[in-house]
């Protein structure tokens, strides 16, 4: 199958072209593999992130219902609401954020630093959700807010975060992988981080159409491997339900790891620490603590317990979700500088 299915769904232009892909020396030397990094952090819009990818596809339906305003739901530093109102403001639409208590315990400037900070600044409009872990009742709630604008004379659009929708942003990362394949073919593994899923199946989606071999890891940042294999079984089913092709992917080709998910969904642990300290210091590149660090301690541990062999070539998908570093200002800050003898 070729990817030429993807032109059959309006997409709205919101990458400007092809991000870099490039090796990391220094990693590549200290862990014995060949190491490249697809920098999706910086696809165009507002620090970038993988969210602009999945994004073209929902404001390109967007724009083809005739919507004036989106909704979108998220995490209190959601990197997609974020990008959301990125894209609204370009493409001159208004932004309605719903933010969920998804991180309980956190403090003030985890509620308003960093994608929070830039929401705001963006003119986006914030609703509150109290509960973190109900997507159908999140989902739902941005509906009713829809029923009121258009009753009101708006046109919303809905972009929804529940597994009972047809899985659009995964389109985004169907091209993604074709782009990788024009830029540095036959990568012997793919590293990726896997939240609701939509990332990692377009990915793998899009490296099997093409008739790649290559094995595309996610690293879970949400929820155990179990129930992230059981998310990606559906987000997969709904995905071939949505190209109208059947057997694309198998259930072996889905493949979780989910050992940097401690303590928990936007919750430092060791690994996730550990990762972002060692890409900072050798490549000079940052890393998020909520979905990038566990995915490059995915990259980490795999070379670690063998699953990835030495001389192995490795790409390592860097998704974005950089503003949020400040949101974990007390979590990350080690007071160096503060504590520095004159
Ligand atoms: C949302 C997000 C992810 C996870 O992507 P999914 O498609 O939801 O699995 C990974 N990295 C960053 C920075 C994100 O914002």
């Amino acid at each position: 199958m070729t990817l030429e299915v993807l032109d059959r769904f309006p997409r709205a232009a919101l990458m400007t072209g092809p991000t870099p892909l490039e090796r990391l020396d220094r990693l590549s030397e200290k862990l014995g593999i060949d190491l490249w990094i697809k920098r999706d952090d910086l696809s165009t819009l507002s620090f970038g992130g993988n969210k602009n990818r999945q994004l073209e596809y929902y404001f390109g339906a967007a724009q083809a219902a005739g919507a004036d305003t989106v909704l979108i739901t998220g995490a209190v530093q959601s990197n997609y609401a974020r990008i959301a109102a990125a894209a609204a403001a370009r493409l001159g639409l208004k932004a309605i954020l719903q933010l969920e208590d998804r991180v309980p315990g956190m403090g003030e400037t985890y509620a308003t630093s960093g994608n929070v900070l830039l929401g705001e600044i963006l003119d986006a409009e914030f609703m509150r959700y109290p509960e973190g872990e109900d997507e159908a009742g999140a989902d739902r709630a941005l509906r009713a807010r829809a029923e009121d604008l258009r009753r009101a004379g708006r046109v919303p659009f809905v972009i929804p975060l529940g597994l009972a929708n047809p899985p659009l942003g995964a389109l985004g990362y169907m091209r993604a992988a074709e782009e990788i394949q024009r830029q540095a073919p036959d990568f012997d593994a793919m590293v990726v981080a896997s939240g609701s899923g939509l990332t990692h199946a377009g990915l793998l989606a899009g490296v099997k159409a093409l008739g790649l071999p290559t094995p595309v890891f996610g690293s879970c940042v949400r929820r155990p491997a179990a129930d992230q294999t059981a998310r990606l079984t559906e987000v997969c089913a709904r995905l071939e339900t949505l190209l109208e092709i059947e057997g694309l992917i198998q259930p072996e080709d889905i493949r979780v790891w989910d050992k940097a998910l401690t303590p928990g969904y936007g919750r430092i642990g060791e690994p996730a620490r550990t990762a972002l300290t060692t890409m900072a210091r050798h490549e000079g590149l940052f890393l998020d603590p909520v979905y990038t660090a566990k995915s490059f301690a995915a990259v980490l541990g795999l070379v670690e317990e063998g699953t990835v062999a030495p001389g192995t070539r490795v790409l390592f998908v860097h998704t974005g979700g950089l503003p949020a570093i400040f949101a974990y200002q007390e979590e990350l800050a080690t007071g160096a500088a503060v504590k520095a003898e004159p």
